[in-house]
Order: C-alpha cells, then structure tokens, then sequence
C-alpha cells in the first residue's frame, strides 16, 4: 500500500493505551502518529512539522497497540478445541499422547507443515490483535523454518523455537543429543539473518524432555548465538515432582534451568505458566527479570490452578498473557484477557475472600489486563505495547459498530463490550512496526 510505504503517518480515532498497569487513557477524536516505524506520541492536533503527513481517519474506531501472544504452539493450532473435556486428574501423558504428540509429528512432512502453518500464520494475521508473539514450532528443523519464513512474508514480528526432545518423548519426536544440538545449531545459522523481524528463541521444551547434556549444549548455544530462551515452568504440581525426581536436590524446578544459564541470567528467558512456583522459584524469576507467561485458558482447561499473576505484578516480576495453543483454544487475545480476569476472580474467590462476606475485592481490571496483553508482553521485544513517543509503532484498529446498542455509552464502555463481545469484523487494519499487514 503506497500510503505507508514511507511509515510516516497519523492514525485518528478513539485511542487507548496502558502507560502503567492501573490506568488505561482513552483519547477520543486524537491522532497517534508514527514516524519511521516509530511512535512519536498522542496529540489533541496535530504538531507543525506533522501537518503534511497522511492521515488514516479512524474517528469513532478504536485504536490499541498490537498485543503480544507470549506463549503459543504453532504445531498444535491443528487440534485447537480438542482435549478440553479430559477427565479431571487424567494425566498429562494422555493429553500428550491423544493429541499433541501424534500432531506435532505430522510436521516431518514439509507438505503437511506448509498447509497447516499456512492456516495457523493466516488466522493469526486475521485475528483482531496479534502482532508479536513468543512461538513453539515442533523439532522439526525444515517445518520450523518455513515457520518462520511464513511469519516474516506475513509481515510479524515474532521469536520462534524449534524444539529440543531427547527423552520422554514419543511418536518420532524424540532425538538423539547430538542430533537435537547439531540440528539446532544449524538452525540459529540458518536463521540468523533473512527473516526479516522473525528470530530464533531457544526452545527446550522443558526439563522432562531435555537432559543434562542437551542442557549444557543450549547453555554453549545460547551464548555463543546470543539468543533468548523460552519453556514451561512450574505448570502443574504433578510436573514439579516429575522434575524433583529427574534432577533431586534443587531448590525449585526453576533452578533446573537456571544452572544452565538459562533462566535470564545470561540471554533474556520467557517462561509459560508459573502456576506454582516455590519462595526459592519465585525470587530467582524476580532476581533474573523473568517474562511469566500468563496463560489462563490452559491454567484452567488443565485444571492447574491459576497463576498468582496480581502479586507477581506487584512484587515486580514481569508478567505478559498467552493464548498457549492449544491448552487454550482460542488465538485472540481479547479473550486471554478477559480469561485473565475471570481467572483472577475465581483465585481471589478461594484464596484471599475464602468466604469472607466483605473482603476487600483483589483482582485483575481491565487496565491491568490490557497493560499485560500490551506493555507487559511487549517488554520481550524492546519498547513494544504502547503509544509512548519512541515505542515501536503496533497498532490494532477496532470497529466496534456492530456491537453498539441503542444508548449512546462511553468509551470506556464500548471499550469494554469490545473485549467480551468482539466479532471476526471487529478488526479493521492492523500495523506492525509501522507497516500495515492487514486491512480488513
Ligand atoms: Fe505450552
């Protein structure tokens, strides 16, 4: 589109960001301007030096920065809405085994990955808010490259793992430690330049299928590669006596990670769940500036508990939202967030009200969900997640006119019924980095 070639515009409209977790602004009929891929701030008129640049009127539409999908598996997009209903206490080994497993191993097949990526990348772009996200491929060195040869065509910015399995693991998907290094290893040369925004993240699927060699050799990896880390963490309390049990003596599942350097004290480290983590766990994620991938469809649907996400926050650990497709079902994160709330409520209602009439009300606001789905997340990619000036420029526009009833409401009102009620229309135009990948 010859509109944005140049990345210098204005977007107007109703527009809403997050600066800090416990305020939303909402700016109504402004103008949020974007200079070379950049955001240079919100403004009631336009600035001098501005007023000879395109403007995309957006008036009454919504405009929000792109949000960050911080945990996603590509690989399981296939059987997205399957594996929800698994008896309570059933085992992992059954969801694995059912449906992720026998999925993921369909992607030796480089015909089978490019229809199915192709699906899961398209859908992505479609969906009302993604523009960044944290993505698990298969072990698969060929299906993981045109993984990410997809993202970067679509126009994303994204990390991307191939996954390393060297025990545990079944239906083809277990390698051998040399393999799973050497391949890897290939992978982060063959991945270093030529993807435009997409990069590689080391992906250890977690500690169950990784041992100690495979370990050190992400460790040597890692640093000699520079990149970023990312894995499950303190999931599921049958998960964390499954790690007691392979490396006895830690003081946190945590700590399995992190002696291998891998946990954020040498390359930045996201980690999904963190359901349970530990007094020992919970200051290493801190002292190692952590990003906690909160995923509340998964925490639910695999009846783990929910994570303490409002404390964490507070105590200063970083927390952004996942989909974790397909633990969740559901790629667009205006449901992560409003799954978020809910699930935030539901760990209020049974730990601190625990049937106190008149407890003080502990949970998450919409700011506080919006901040996670944007700014929070957005921290793994630099200054991402927000129309501060020099923040990078993801904007989602939002049409929320099929919604609207008969009454004239606020802002933040439709705001609102926009996260509970959106449609497959409600996106309109999507920006990444300045760039508009998708029109409506
Ligand atoms: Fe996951």
């Amino acid at each position: 589109m010859e509109f944005f070639k140049n990345r210098t515009f204005a977007l107007k409209g109703i527009i809403v960001h997050t600066p800090d977790f416990d305020h939303m602004e909402y700016h109504e009929n402004e103008y949020v301007i974007c200079k070379d891929g950049r955001s240079v701030g919100i403004f009631h008129e336009l600035p001098e030096e501005y007023q000879e640049i395109p403007v995309l009127d957006f008036s009454d539409k919504f405009i929000i920065p792109g949000m960050c999908d911080m945990h996603v598996h590509a690989p399981q997009y296939g059987f997205r809405g399957l594996g929800m209903l698994l008896d309570c206490n059933s085992e992992w080994e059954t969801w694995f085994d059912r449906y992720s497993f026998p999925e993921e191993s369909r992607y030796a097949d480089l015909e089978y990955a490019d229809k199915a990526y192709g699906r899961f990348v398209d859908d992505l772009l479609k969906t009302t808010t993604t523009t960044r996200a944290s993505i698990f491929a298969t072990i698969h060195r060929p299906a993981t490259e045109l993984l990410m040869r997809k993202l970067a065509d679509a126009g994303f910015s994204a990390y991307v793992g191939k996954l390393n399995m060297d025990r545990n693991s079944r239906f083809g998907l277990q390698e051998t430690t040399e393999e799973t290094l050497k391949e890897t290893e290939r992978w982060l040369k063959e991945t270093e330049t030529g993807y435009g925004q997409v990069k590689p993240i080391l992906t250890p699927r977690y500690t169950p299928t990784c041992t100690d060699a495979c370990m050190e050799g992400l460790q040597v990896l890692s640093e000699k590669y520079q990149v970023p880390v990312q894995s499950h963490l303190s999931e599921g309390l049958d998960e964390i006596e499954w790690v007691k049990q392979l490396k006895p003596g830690l003081s946190c599942y945590g700590e399995a990670y992190d002696m291998y350097d891998l946990l954020g004290s040498r390359q930045p480290a996201v980690m999904a769940h963190v359901v349970h983590p530990n007094e020992a766990e919970y200051e290493l994620i801190k002292h190692r500036n952590v990003l906690v991938a909160h995923c509340p469809q998964s925490n639910t649907n695999a009846a783990n508990g929910v994570a303490p996400i409002l404390q964490m926050v507070h105590d200063g650990i970083r927390v952004g939202l996942g989909t974790d497709m397909a633990g969740g079902y559901n790629l667009n994160l205006l449901r992560t967030m409003t799954d978020a709330i809910q699930a935030s409520k539901l760990r209020w209602c049974f730990t601190e009200r625990n049937g106190d009439p008149f407890a003080k009300k502990n949970f998450l606001t919409v700011a506080n969900a919006f901040y996670l789905a944007t700014k929070g997340g957005g921290s793994f990619f630099g200054k991402v997640g927000s129309f501060e000036p020099d923040y990078e420029f993801d904007a989602v526009v939002l049409d929320d006119a099929a919604l609207a009833d008969f009454v004239e409401r606020p802002v933040q009102d439709r705001f609102q019924r926009i996260l509970w009620l959106y449609t497959a229309d409600t996106v309109t135009a999507k920006f990444i980095q300045g760039t508009c990948v998708y029109q409506a």
